[in-house]
Order: structure tokens, then sequence, then C-alpha cells
């Protein structure tokens, strides 16, 4: 790609480092950037760089958020007592545009895979375990139909049932391998609303 300038090849190469930014679309975001008023490319890098310093996990959930607590978790509307565990923040936000649910949520930001070398201790379990310490009625087990997210959903389950707290899964209206933040509202309410007790 040397035909181009130095600093536009720089500028391509880092933007095709993002996840689904191929070679052209990296090409036709760098002309793009060039091309904007200064000042809007001012406020695109001044807001990637707040957001990187500013955004951590919620100490309560472990999703993304500026706070301490996430609004979810700081809200006297919400039900405490029900904990649903979801893999990753965009599945907590599927979930949320569905505006039924009134539990809290748990993220594990990610899933346990033997293939990938990702185990129990690499997820954030422990925090969970930890919660459940507390008041807790029911969690409800919403990992995604893929072979990690079952595997996640069992071990879990496993480490829960002892303790006397009920479990369910979300129904398999979800097709399998599907990632929960695709699906549309209506069937993850389904799936929600025909959890089954594990
Ligand atoms: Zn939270």
């Amino acid at each position: 790609m040397d035909y181009y300038s130095n600093q536009i090849t720089r500028l391509i190469e880092e933007l095709s480092k993002l996840p689904g930014i191929g070679a052209k679309s990296a090409q036709r975001l760098a002309f793009h950037i060039i091309n904007m008023p200064k000042e809007q490319v001012e406020r695109l890098s001044n807001t990637m760089i707040n957001a990187k310093e500013q955004v951590r996990y919620c100490k309560e959930c472990f999703t993304l958020t500026d706070q301490e607590l996430c609004p979810i978790c700081s809200s006297q509307k919400r039900d405490h007592q029900t904990i649903m565990v979801v893999e990753n923040p965009r599945d907590l936000a599927a979930y949320e545009k569905t505006g039924k649910y009134e539990g809290v949520y748990h993220v594990l930001h990610g899933a346990i895979s033997p293939m990938l070398g990702i185990g129990p201790g690499e997820i954030k379990l422990k925090e969970l375990m930890q919660r459940l310490q507390g008041d807790v009625k029911e969690v409800i087990i919403a990992t995604n139909s893929s072979l990690e997210g079952e595997t996640t959903a069992m071990y879990i389950s496993k480490l829960i049932k002892p303790i006397g707290i009920t479990v369910s899964r979300i129904a398999s209206g979800v097709p399998v391998g599907g990632d929960l933040e695709y699906i549309d509202e209506v069937t993850l309410l389904r799936a929600l609303e025909g959890r089954v007790q594990l």
C-alpha cells in the first residue's frame, strides 16, 4: 500500500485492526477521516480516549460503566434477588432492550472453552459466587447456546445448586450457536419466560 503517503498507510493499518473492518473498509474510513473537519476528528479521538480512560467494570455485575455501580445495579426499581448471567455487555444490552426483565445481571466476560484454553478462572465466575452469599433467590443462566455457552451453563448450575438457590436456563428458542445480541426481542422474551429450572 505504499502508493499512499506514510500517514495514510498508518491510519489504514490501525483501522484495519478493528473487528469487522477489512482492508477496503479501512481505506474508505481513512479517507473519510482525512476529509472530515479537524474539530470533528478531534472530537472523535477525544471521545475514544475518554471512553477508554473512564469506562470500567461495575463492581457488582461487571458490566461496563463509568460509575462505581452501573445504573441497573444502583436502581431501587430492579429486583436484586434475581440475577441473569450473560457472557458479555452486548447480551445484557439485548435483554435490556426488551424492557421486560426486572432483575439484575452478572457479566462473565466470556465463556468456558476447553478448546481455546479458557477455564472457569478466566471469566467472572468467582465474582458471581461471591454475590450469591447475599440475598439471592434465582440465577437465570443466559449464556449463548453455543458449545461454550452450554458448557458454562452446566458448570455454573453444578456450582450453584448445592447452595440451594434456584438455577434456571433460558429456553432453547434461541437458535443453536446463535449470538444473543442478534436475536430479536420477541425471541429473547420467549426464551426468558420459558426458562427451565436446572
Ligand atoms: Zn452493575
